[in-house]
């Protein structure tokens, strides 16, 4: 997330949370499967912009924050963002995975 949309995500309602889970997020060292396995989403797509098209190349599927669908099933999740998502969504909150 660049300096401009980390802005636009604070200024949004429930900036706190946004700020501080985005800005951790990004800050810190990528997480760890066991961090990821006990995360739950608590992000709204529109805090974080969230829409199910990419952005400038970058796709939830190549998101470190991404949950591919379980087995049996074909709906995506993430572990920062509460709802089904889009493999080829993009949010504000993106970080390339691995
Ligand atoms: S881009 Fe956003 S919604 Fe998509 S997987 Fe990453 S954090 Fe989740």
């Amino acid at each position: 997330m660049n300096t401009m949309k980390r802005r636009n995500v604070i200024g949004l309602g429930g900036a706190a949370a946004v700020a501080a889970v985005a800005g951790e997020a990004k800050a810190a060292a990528r997480p760890s499967a066991a961090q990821l396995k006990d995360m739950v989403p608590s992000l709204s797509k529109a805090s974080v912009g969230y829409r199910d098209i990419p952005w400038d190349g970058r796709v939830c599927g190549a998101c470190v924050w991404f949950k591919p669908p379980d087995a049996g099933s074909t709906v995506s999740h993430c572990h920062l963002v509460a709802g089904p998502i889009s493999a080829g969504g993009w949010c504000e909150a993106w970080m390339k995975r691995g």
